[in-house]
């Protein structure tokens, strides 16, 4: 039986991803160091035969290295909420700079496929529209979002690195927003942020005039994305895109789960955050390509779903 590591595998990605690998059959490490992950997330995998847990810090070598004999090894462990990462701005860093490079070195060492999540945030605050791989980016690298953005395309580039220098099967995925149940009530992020209050009849707080767009893909089609981006066999030493083209304008957000709740809330507005990306939306044509992958769960669907997610986690 093939084993996989999904390192940040009890947060809210990984956590849906351990449970898919599980149900097509693999045996599931899950290292987390619960900064940001929960363990209820991953409580109803527990006592399942091909789980296990361990809690470890992918930024200390000793504790990730000894995990030898593993055939696949995803990186999603990072704080990615705005809010989380200005938080933890340190451990963020260090997650994606150093945590992925002893991951890497494990991949080597027991000659395992590689997956790093990355984010469309190493796009920055966009000047090309939609963002297709080749682009560059327009990143502040000295800004409140640079201990995410600037070591994410230090994750991207040490994995090149072992690509190009060691041969390394790399995959490289930049996650857009995502969303969907499991997200934390307090990660700062926009659509539980607006559930929350929605749900509760509070003021929805739309920062700036809310004409900003994202463009919000369901947790299950992401989770579909990667399994798919590292599982292909034509896809080493590729960066793909993973996200929904469906882009909103952030105040419309409000109005839509505002509706779906049947809320009272009104709208209320607050200052754009330093450096908060005007745009963002994915051009997905290099994932349908290679991965005959897009999309299925519309934004109403996935909303629906989340919305019941934290109504009946309250
Ligand atoms: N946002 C908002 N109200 C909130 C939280 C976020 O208007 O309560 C905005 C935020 O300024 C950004 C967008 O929603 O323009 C998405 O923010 P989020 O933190 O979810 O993630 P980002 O895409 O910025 O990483």
């Amino acid at each position: 039986m093939e084993r996989v590591l999904v390192a940040g595998g009890a947060g809210f990605i990984g956590s849906h991803l351990c449970g898919e690998l599980i149900s097509r059959g693999y045996k599931v490490v899950c290292v987390d160091n619960l900064i940001t992950g929960d363990l209820r997330n991953i409580s109803h995998l527990k006592k399942h035969e091909n789980f296990e847990f361990i809690k470890a810090d992918i930024t200390h070598p000793s504790e990730v290295l000894s995990e030898s004999n593993v055939d696949y090894v995803f990186h999603l462990a990072s704080p990615a909420s705005p809010v989380d990462y200005q938080e933890h701005p340190f451990e963020t860093a260090m997650s994606n700079s150093s945590g992925t490079l002893n991951l890497l070195e494990l991949a080597l060492e027991s000659e395992a496929r590689f997956l790093f999540a990355s984010t469309s945030e190493v796009y920055g605050d966009p000047l090309v529209h939609p963002q297709k791989e080749e682009y560059w980016g327009n990143v502040n690298p000295v800004g409140p979002r640079s201990c995410y953005d600037e070591s994410k395309r230090f994750g991207e580039m040490i994995s090149m690195l072992y690509h190009r220098k060691y041969g390394v099967d790399v995959r490289i995925a930049r996650i857009f927003n995502t969303y969907g149940p499991r997200m934390r009530r307090n990660d700062g992020r926009v659509i539980p942020n607006f559930i929350t209050q929605a749900l509760a009849n509070q003021p929805i707080t739309v920062y700036g005039d809310g004409t900003q767009t994202r463009s919000f893909c369901y947790v299950s089609d992401m989770v579909e994305g990667l399994i798919r981006l590292m599982f292909a066999d034509n896809a080493a030493g590729k960066i793909v895109n993973l996200g929904n083209p469906d882009e909103r304008r952030v105040v419309d957000v409000a109005r839509l789960v505002r509706e779906i709740v049947g809320s009272r809330s009104e709208i209320v507005y607050f200052p754009l955050p330093k450096d908060d990306p005007k745009v963002r939306k994915p051009d997905i044509s290099k994932a349908k390509t290679l991965l005959s992958w897009g999309p299925k769960v519309c934004f109403e669907e996935g909303l629906t779903n989340t919305i019941n997610f934290f109504k009946q986690n309250e």
